[in-house]
């Protein structure tokens, strides 16, 4: 039993693995894909999650090289296939693949999905109990997961990866258009003129759960507007006049509250455009932050811990408790390595330690640390170094 499992709040044991790829072309299209072929091999692999610095490799005899499992995941670049390959190289694949004699293939764009959906969760946490918000990585962070289609991964035919679940995305996408004749939730609102117009009342969670109107006649309009860019507003509309507290929780519906009013002051969402960098045009962050956004920053701070709930929530139902008798300490029972990454976010205590941006302009990756640490810049000994001397040769 080494040192390091002493000072860990978890362990986790699989083994590292062989790595190429595939190029595929679609023989229909043309299109070329890429996937990874994928084989374990007997070299064990031994991580842990030792407190304030993170999941890492243990048991490694080389120093120096870099070892911080979700920051180099996280770091590798949509392209950099050899990154790709050498981390898993290093680290195993992120799930078992033992019980496979043969190579076994996986997408690389599956590892860019898992990949994007775990940044947007660190970036929510990241954000929390911070005096200065970055509100345009949260919003970009909380659309991603909320607007991203739900998806199923296999392996062979084993079911490797499966998303939390996107009832709510399914339920505003059908949505259906509300007539008003038979709605009792109907009123009149006074015209400039005198006159009045007939207006839809509805509970509003961003308003504090007070009533909002929606003009009849305005509704109608968007409702026949043929233009494909709107068809996701129109279902946002339809949702937020339609919902009730008997399908949605309170949750739910301000997050619905929350896409109508962001749809309606700053700008449509086009949920096939959604992605994790600079979703929109820089004109829509401004205005976001504008002051009198205040209440729609309010719901996305909510929202954002509603997902950190959720995500971490529905990733970590697979691992169970498993007392350790060997060293007489509570462990957990990992089923791979993608789930101890999930973990080490829960482990994560956001009032003492946050993940950090190494500075080392060609590194750009997460690492932990301490909240009151406000002199470490760098992820490793390695980075550091190459700052200095990167400067010390400006300096010549
Ligand atoms: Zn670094």
């Amino acid at each position: 039993m080494t040192k390091d499992a002493f000072m860990s709040a978890f362990t986790f044991e699989s083994f590292k693995c062989e790595v190429s790829f595939n190029e595929i072309v679609d023989t229909y299209t043309g299109d070329k894909t890429k996937e990874l072929v994928l084989r374990n091999n007997s070299e064990k692999f031994r991580a842990a999650y030792l407190y304030g610095e993170g999941l890492k490799e243990i048991g490694r005899g080389k120093s120096g090289e870099k070892n911080n499992i979700l920051g180099e995941f996280i770091g590798i670049e949509k392209n950099d296939l050899n990154s790709m390959m050498s981390f898993f190289k290093k680290y195993g694949f992120l799930f078992p693949l033992n019980n496979y004699e043969q190579f076994v293939t996986f997408q690389i764009k599956d590892v860019n999905y898992i990949k994007d959906n775990l940044e947007a969760l660190i970036n929510i946490f990241s954000v929390q109990d911070t005096d200065n918000i970055d509100y345009r990585t949260l919003l970009d962070s909380v659309l991603f997961l909320l607007l991203q289609k739900e998806k199923v991964i296999k392996i062979n035919d084993n079911t490797c990866y499966k998303s939390s679940n996107k009832d709510l995305l399914h339920n505003i996408n059908n949505a259906n258009k509300i007539r008003f004749d038979d709605n009792s939730n109907t009123i009149q609102i006074p015209r400039d003129d005198g006159g009045t117009v007939p207006a839809f009342e509805v509970k509003d969670y961003l308003l504090g759960g007070g009533l909002n109107v929606v003009i009849i006649e305005e509704y109608e309009n968007l409702m026949q507007d043929d233009d494909y860019s709107l068809s996701f507003l129109k279902q946002i509309v339809k949702a937020y006049v339609s919902k009730k507290t008997t399908i949605f929780s309170e949750d739910e519906c301000l997050i619905i509250d929350f896409l109508y009013h962001f749809s309606r002051r700053i700008s449509i969402i086009i949920p096939e455009d959604i992605s994790l960098n600079t979703l929109f045009q820089e004109v829509v962050y401004e205005t976001f932050t504008k002051r009198e956004n205040d209440d729609l920053k309010q719901a996305l701070l909510k929202i954002s811990k509603y997902l950190i709930e959720k995500e971490l929530n529905h990733f970590l139902s697979e691992i169970k408790p498993k007392y350790d008798a060997d060293t007489m300490r509570p462990n957990w029972k990992l089923p791979s390595l993608f789930s101890a990454m999930y973990l080490s976010l829960f482990y994560l205590d956001s009032n003492q330690a946050m993940y950090r941006v190494c500075q080392n302009i060609n590194c750009n990756q997460l690492f932990l640390v301490s909240k009151t640490n406000q002199v470490k810049k760098y992820c490793c000994v390695y980075c550091t170094n190459a700052v200095s001397q990167r400067r010390y040769r400006q300096k010549k």
